[in-house]
Formats: structure tokens, sequence, C-alpha cells
């Protein structure tokens, strides 16, 4: 019990009979790498690089710092992945000179990608930074837009990606329903999807994931949310592309072994899940966690779902 213990705190993420199952981490910077590398992240699935731009609300940093910060991140997983979100700003996360300061509904509003659109300059500046910090490096660099609604979005950011010359993947995040309806039509402009979570949640109930009296609608456990990671990861099969998960929902062991059942390949998390992913992950087969997927999904809540992927995957 020991050795398997042993064996199960490093290495990739892998079933019971051999699926792999990249996992990787979420980070707000350079900061948070030490912990990704002690954690054995086989990359890192969101960049969230929010934190370059928090220093100054009026302006946006300057290219160089930009190349500083992001080559620092890189330069830490010389064979791995490193998927890049672009800006996320508006909402939770305001900035003086993106985000309009009169909006009734700012979740609703100019956020995400929608800011980047209207100003392009900060997004083509973002991407020159993500250019010259790749340079020279054998990373696989990936870089994501978030908050895309559809296939205009995906194709303005896909677009932008490669006016900038950028040697990396470029993928549109899932976090608005719409986007994981017509996955299939975003998947013809990017080459990747991944799955915002707690944002795809927030928009599928109609719950502001900040207000604490509908948490319950926030729950990752809902069918509904299990539905539309459903349909996104199928069409991503059926377009030979991946579709990975990295909102709070991969960070949950039980959660991952679903979400790898429901067809997602890849799960990215705050690196102290990711020992427990890994472990939760090495005890089922892929057909055990497709029991389970199937089980939650034939459910009508949260907790349904979560006592029936239980059962399921504790031989009941
Ligand atoms: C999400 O919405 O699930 C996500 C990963 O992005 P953020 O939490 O930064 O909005
Ligand atoms: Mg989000």
């Amino acid at each position: 019990a020991r050795r398997a213990a042993l064996s199960a705190s490093t290495g990739p993420g892998v079933t019971a009979d051999g699926h792999t199952v990249p996992l990787l981490a979420n980070i707000g910077g350079p900061a948070d790498v030490p912990a990704a590398v002690e954690a054995g992240a086989e990359g890192v699935g969101l960049f969230r690089t929010e934190f370059l731009f928090l220093d100054d609300s009026e302006n946006a940093p300057s290219e160089e710092k930009q190349v500083a910060a992001y080559r620092q991140v890189l330069e830490a997983f010389p064979e791995g992945r490193v998927v890049v979100r672009v800006l996320d700003a508006g909402a939770d996360k305001p900035l003086d000179f993106l985000t309009p300061a009169d909006e009734p509904n700012p979740a609703l509003g100019v956020r995400g990608l929608r800011s980047l659109l209207d100003h392009p300059e900060v997004l083509r500046t973002q991407l020159a930074a993500l250019v010259k910090a790749s340079e020279g490096l054998s990373v696989h660099l990936e870089v994501m837009a978030p908050m895309v609604a559809d296939r205009a979005d995906a194709k303005a950011f896909a677009d932008a990606c490669r006016e900038a010359g950028l040697h990396a993947k470029f993928g549109a995040m899932v976090e608005i329903p719409s986007a994981a309806l017509r996955a299939r039509s975003i998947l013809q402009e990017v080459e990747f999807l991944s799955l915002g979570t707690n944002d795809l949640a927030q928009y599928t109930f109609a719950a502001d994931r900040q207000v604490g009296a509908v948490s319950r609608l926030q729950d990752p456990w809902q069918p509904a949310l299990l539905d539309l990671v459903a349909l996104s990861a199928e069409a991503a099969k059926a377009e030979g592309k991946s579709c990975g998960v990295c909102g709070e929902a991969a960070s949950d062991p039980l959660l991952a072994s679903v979400l790898t059942g429901l067809g997602v390949t890849s799960l990215s998390m705050g690196a102290a899940s990711i020992p427990y992913v890994r472990a939760a992950l090495a005890k089922f087969t892929l057909a055990q966690c497709e029991r389970a997927a199937a089980a939650a999904r034939a459910t009508d809540s949260a907790e349904e779902a979560r006592r029936a992927a239980q059962a399921v995957l504790s031989g009941e």
C-alpha cells in the first residue's frame, strides 16, 4: 500500500487502466510556479494573467514587463505545456482603463474577451509579449481567450493570434452556455477548448459566483453543468481536438474522475489539489469513470449526482 501511495504521489495523471489525463496547475503568476513544480504538475493549464494588470488600474503593463513575467513561467516547464489565458478583466476584476463604469450588470457586460476586442491594442501587446517570451524555448505554449460566446468571438481571437505571429495553439474557454451548446462551431476556429466551470455554473444557473446566498446553484455537481461539460467534450472528440477543465470542479477528486468519464482530456487546478486528484484517478478505470459520469447525469440534483458517482466508484 505504501508503494502504491508513493507511486501515485508523482508522475502523470493516469487511470488504473492506463488512460492518461494530464494534471496541470492553475497559477496567477511566477510566484505560484514552485508549488506547481513541487506537486508534479505536467504544466500549467490556466495562467491567469490578470495579476500583472492589478498593480495599476489606469494603464496596461508595458510589453517588457509582460515578457519578463511570462518568460519566468515558460522557462519553468521546459518540455511541458503552458496555457496562458489572455486578460480577463471586468465583472469581479474591473480595470479602470478597460471596464465601463456604468454597467448595470457587469457580469453580463463588457468583460473578458469583449474588453480585449474593444481595446485591440491591449490584446496585441499581450500577444506580442508572449511571442517574445517564448522565443527559443521548447515549451508547448497554448493561448486561450476567456468568455468566448460564439464562433465570431473565437474567430476574432484566432485572427489576433495569427496576426501576432504566435507559434502556439490557440483555444477558447467555455464559460458561457452558448459556447458549450455550439462547441463544434467554435472548434472550426480554434484548436482546443477549456471549460471554466466557475463562470459556466454562474451563467448556466443565473447565480452570481460572488453571492453566497445562491451558492447551491454554483455547485459543479449540478447535472445541468455536467451535461454542458459532456456536450463540449463530445464536440472536441468529434473534431479530434482537446477539451480540458480549468475551473474549481477539476480540484474535487471524485468529480475529476467523473469529468474524465465525460471525456475531458486534461484537468487543471490549484497545485495543492493535484496529489489528491492523481491518487483518485489511479484507483479507477476509464470505464468506471464513464459509468460514474452516466450515473451522475441521470440524477436531478448536485447532491444526488455526487452520491450516485460515489456509489459507482466505491462499488456499492
Ligand atoms: C472559471 O470561470 O472557471 C475560470 C477558470 O476562470 P476564473 O475563475 O478566473 O473566472
Ligand atoms: Mg472565468
